[in-house]
This record gives structure tokens, C-alpha cells and sequence, in this order.
């Protein structure tokens, strides 16, 4: 089969993108069994997205297993057909294809034994990368759950229900809450539609943002005790030691690192948190200058603009040094930058 390659940076619910489209429904036609996977420490995108992926297989008449290397957060257990997510280090097959959601490489989804099959590549990063035999990458997609939507319309499947909260719940926690960048007049269109197919708003943001388990709020608390704030950068962390005092999980981590760009001041922040093999996982976010993506491609990892991630050697004082030095540097390269705009202006 010849490779199609799509990376486009268009806005949702255009025609651009109708030839990997194409491409990925005559793979999906064709086969009988697929596998759907995502990447480790699966968020909301992932979850919603995989889950979604199935129900369209499904109606397609298909056979789909979905695996995630890490259990499925807490707060995402009650979308419908969760408990269908088997957890796992290795896949076995046969499979006719195995569709990698949000990843920029097999590797991202931890998962052994996916090398020998077809691979379809859905992302939405800015820093995706065109490693399958199919890719579809659309940067400006919200999120992974409204490139399987146009999937669903351009199969002819109707939404059901489940498939639509599955996809609104990508399209509320990759926008957090509709708050960051790439929230556009088109991403509450989606979610309009979502709506009126059956998701239930109310009841999915409570899931979401209301179910918080006690462990998190203890480990917000310990990580806010070491915030730290020099001009427009921000950075808090917890150690290993929070997390074993909070009975923490490192689901309890999504979302912290926000608590350090809330201040009106913090431009750009970053939350570390020490992993048990003494390496420092680090969550990265920007309010829109800084191209935090671009720092954590450097380092290893990748993401998006205004949100990124990557994985650095420890110990936790020498990873946090090298993280702010590389936010104040990127600071102070943006405000030359929009200073050098000022002037020509
Ligand atoms: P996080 O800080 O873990 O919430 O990640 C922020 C964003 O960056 C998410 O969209 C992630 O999928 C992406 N991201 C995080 N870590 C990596 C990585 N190592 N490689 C590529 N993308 C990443
Ligand atoms: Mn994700
Ligand atoms: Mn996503």
C-alpha cells in the first residue's frame, strides 16, 4: 500500500484533509481487526478518542481491541465503553492495522510488539511526526477526538450518544475547558453538534473537574508549598517523597502546572515531578509568546505550542535549573522578538 502523508495546518471541519481521510477509510474498510492504542498516562484526548475510534470500527462492522500501557484516570472511567480499554506491556495480534492516536512514535504508547503491523498515525501536536505508513496529522485540530469525528462524517456513521460524549469530553479537557489557544468558533460548533447528538455537558464536566480524588488536592498542596516565581517565570515540583505522602498516582499530576501560570504576571511555567528511576518528568505551558514546544523538542519530548513535555536526567535540583534557564532564555528571545516587532511598527 502506498504511504499517504498528511500534515496540514488547517482549520476543523474543511475539505483539506480528504485524501488521508480516504486513505484511512480504505484501510479501515478493507480490514477486519484492529488494534487502537494511544499514548502512556492516557489523558482525556486519549481516552475519548480511543474510545471513539472503537464505537466507529464497530459500526463499521469491525473488530477493534483498544490497549493503553498505563490504567485509564479515574475521572475518565465513566465514558461509556471505558472498561473495553485492557491495560498491557505487549500486544499480541493478528491485527490488519493498528491505529496510533496522538503519538509522534510507536514508542510513545509503551506498548511492545506493535513494530510488524500497518500503522495509521492520527495526531494533532505541533510536534508530530510522519513515522506510520499512513499519517494524518492536523495541527490545528483541538483535539485527536474531532479528527475521529470527521472520520465518523466522512464514513457516513452516525453519531450515537456514547461515541458523542466520548468526543466532546477530548474536545473539553484538550481545550481546557474551551480556555486555551486553538479554541475557535468551529471547536464550539463541534461541541454544539456533540450536544445536540446526546453528549451531556453538565455531566461530563462534572465527571471531569468535580470527581477530583483527596490524593490530588494533597499533592497540589505540597507542590504550591514550592512554587516559585522569578518575573514572568514560574515553576513548581514535587518529589518522589509528595507523591508516597499524598498516596498520590501520577494522574494526580495532570493539571498542576496550571496552578503556576495563573498569576496575571507568569508567562510561561513548568511543573517537575521526580520519577521513581531518579528521572524528572516535565509538564511545560505558555500563555502565547513562548513556544514551549520547541523547548521540550530539544530536550527529548515535544507537544504543543502553549503545552508540552518531555522526560530529563535527574537529579530533581539540576533537571529544575535546566528547565528555567531554557524558559528564561526563550523569554527573553520572545520579548526581543515582539520588542524588534514594536519598533518597526
Ligand atoms: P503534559 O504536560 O504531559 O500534559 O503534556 C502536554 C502536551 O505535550 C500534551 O499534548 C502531550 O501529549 C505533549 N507531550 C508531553 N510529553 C511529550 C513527549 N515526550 N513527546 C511528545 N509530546 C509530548
Ligand atoms: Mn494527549
Ligand atoms: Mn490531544
Amino acid at each position: 500500500m502506498k504511504a499517504i502523508t498528511s500534515i496540514a495546518g488547517s482549520a476543523p471541519l474543511r475539505d483539506d484533509a480528504d485524501e488521508p481521510i480516504a486513505a484511512i477509510l480504505k484501510v479501515l474498510g478493507e480490514g477486519e481487526r484492529f488494534l487502537v492504542c494511544s499514548h502512556a498516562g492516557p489523558d482525556g484526548d486519549a481516552v475519548g478518542s480511543m474510545l471513539a475510534m472503537g464505537m466507529l470500527l464497530k459500526r463499521m462492522g469491525k473488530h477493534a481491541d483498544m490497549v493503553s500501557a498505563d490504567r485509564v484516570p479515574i475521572v475518565f472511567r465513566a465514558l461509556p465503553g471505558a472498561d473495553r480499554i485492557q491495560t498491557a506491556m505487549r500486544v499480541h495480534g493478528p491485527y490488519d492495522a493498528v491505529i496510533l492516536l496522538e503519538c509522534d512514535g510507536v514508542e510513545r504508547t509503551r506498548l511492545q510488539g506493535l513494530e510488524s503491523f500497518f500503522h495509521i498515525n492520527i495526531d494533532h501536536h505541533a510536534s508530530g511526526v510522519a513515522f506510520a505508513d499512513l499519517n494524518w496529522i492536523d495541527r490545528e485540530a483541538a483535539c485527536v477526538g474531532e479528527m475521529v469525528y470527521r472520520l465518523f462524517r466522512s464514513a457516513g456513521v452516525a453519531l450515537t450518544p456514547e461515541a458523542a460524549s466520548c468526543i466532546y469530553t477530548t474536545v473539553l479537557t484538550d481545550t481546557g475547558g474551551f480556555v486555551y489557544g486553538g479554541t475557535r468558533a468551529s471547536t464550539f460548533e463541534l461541541a454544539r453538534e456533540l450536544v445536540a447528538a446526546g453528549a451531556d455537558p453538565i455531566r461530563i464536566a462534572q465527571q471531569v473537574y468535580f470527581s477530583t480524588p483527596i490524593s490530588k488536592l494533597l499533592l497540589l498542596g505540597a507542590a504550591l508549598k514550592n512554587l516559585h516565581r522569578e518575573g514572568r517565570v514560574a515553576w513548581l515540583w514535587i518529589s518522589q517523597e509528595d507523591m508516597i505522602r499524598s498516596c498520590a498516582v501520577e494522574e494526580d499530576c495532570e493539571g498542576i502546572v496550571n496552578y503556576a501560570l495563573s498569576t496575571a504576571e507568569v508567562e510561561v511555567a513548568a511543573f517537575l515531578r521526580e520519577l521513581e528511576e531518579k528521572r524528572v518528568r516535565v509538564s511545560l505551558r505558555s500563555k502565547g509568546r513562548v513556544n514551549v514546544a520547541a523547548i521540550a523538542g530539544r530536550l527529548g519530548g515535544g507537544g504543543h505550542e502553549n503545552a508540552a513535555g518531555c522526560t530529563l536526567d535527574g537529579p530533581l535540583s539540576r533537571a529544575k535549573e535546566q528547565i528555567v534557564e531554557e524558559l528564561r532564555a526563550a523569554l527573553a528571545c520572545a520579548r526581543e522578538r515582539s520588542e524588534g516587532r514594536n519598533l518597526i511598527a
